[in-house]
């Protein structure tokens, strides 16, 4: 039987397991202490348990870990994090410093199956889901590493969270419980490539974090091209649904639209994106194209940027170009892979 990952459970859940080990309920409580708040990663460090009960839990159960196999610090002091799951596969994490504090961008799966053309995460299709445990170790070891807390979450490393949909969702209640690292839900930030039944599920949820899609064109007929979800998940019901979802929980959506050359980034789109988005509760972030040479795409110029961003701006809506952070390392938007070992294991 495989072992239950005490670091995924809910403390309720925590404490049906305990139960179910013929211990006191509060038992459930420090042991969540130690693995949100102390963040450690053995039975065995749980020192006011009892010897006999951290055997029983090693016996029972495991704590799903992560090991840092390599780190490369960018010139702009973004460090993206080689992790190795305990199936040996290997997956990346992003550390970013800004002024207001540090931001981990976290992956939910090993490769991705969405198929973007502009992403390097799919290439190679998609190996498998992590799990909350496995996506809280990436924040964990991170914090650990550089001794300082991480104040926000973004899900935008590699896979689709809402292609691993209960892992993400169980991943942010965990994050933002108040007895574990209680980062508050309004620093947490969920991409996607535009699910739209599950966009809807996730709105029943009804959680606080902020839900970014990435739209990457003005209509369905480029977005085919570039994206083959939009095939299934057509436009005009995207952009009804993200309008429902925040008209529901009150939160602005963010649109994320990276700028190919000559495919998306002509003043026609801009316009066309401006007439689409036009009264809905929005902001569009917009990024130079990261290149990925195994496609031929490549980003428009900074003057295409501004004049695209000078329409949307033109139509009200808030306009921002993200800031390129590591790109150096490849570990820009959509340069994360299916990361290699260095000399093999
Ligand atoms: N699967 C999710 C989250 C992962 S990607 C999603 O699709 O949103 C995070 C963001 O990076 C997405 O907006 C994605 O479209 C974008 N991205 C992917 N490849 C990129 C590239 N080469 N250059 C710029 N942005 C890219």
């Amino acid at each position: 039987m495989r072992k239950q990952d005490v670091k995924s459970m809910t403390l309720e859940e925590l404490e049906v397991l305990l139960g179910d080990l013929g211990e006191p309920k509060f038992r459930a409580k420090q042991i969540f202490d130690w693995l949100h708040q102390k963040q450690v990663d053995e039975f065995s460090a749980m020192t006011n348990l009892s010897k006999s009960l951290r055997e029983k839990l090693e016996a029972e159960c495991k704590i799903s870990k992560l090991e840092v196999v390599q780190k490369q610090e960018s010139k702009d002091g973004t460090t993206k994090y080689l992790f190795a799951l305990e199936n040996d596969k290997l997956m990346e994490s992003v550390l970013m410093r800004y002024g207001y504090g540090n931001a981990v961008c976290v992956s939910t799966q090993v490769g991705c199956r969405m198929g973007c053309k502009f992403c390097a995460s799919t290439l190679d299709g998609v190996e498998g889901n992590l799990t909350a445990g496995e996506m809280l170790s990436q924040v964990y070891q991170i914090q650990k590493d550089i001794g300082e807390r991480v104040g926000s979450v973004v899900l935008m490393g590699s896979g689709e969270p809402l292609d691993n949909y209960d892992n993400t969702v169980r991943f942010i209640r965990l994050l933002n419980d108040p007895k574990g690292q209680a980062l508050g839900q309004r620093h947490i930030t969920l991409s996607t490539c535009g699910l739209i039944e599950r966009i809807h599920q996730l709105q029943e949820e009804n959680l606080q974090i902020t839900l970014a899609v990435s739209l990457h064109a003005p209509n369905d007929e480029i977005r085919n091209e570039i994206m083959p979800i939009s095939r299934k998940n057509h436009m005009e019901e995207l952009l009804l649904v993200c309008k429902q979802y925040g008209d529901f929980t009150k939160r602005r959506v963010t649109f994320e639209y990276a700028l190919i050359r000559g495919v998306n980034d002509m003043p026609s789109c801009a316009e066309e994106l401006a007439g689409r988005l036009h009264n809905m509760l929005c902001h569009v972030n917009l990024i130079p194209v990261n290149d990925v040479k195994e496609r031929n795409f490549y980003r428009s110029s900074e003057e295409t940027i501004e004049t695209f961003a000078q329409i949307l701006r033109s139509h009200g809506i808030e306009t921002t170009v993200r800031r390129k952070l590591g790109s150096d390392i490849n570990a820009a938007c959509g340069q994360l892979r299916k990361g290699h070992r260095a000399g093999g294991r």
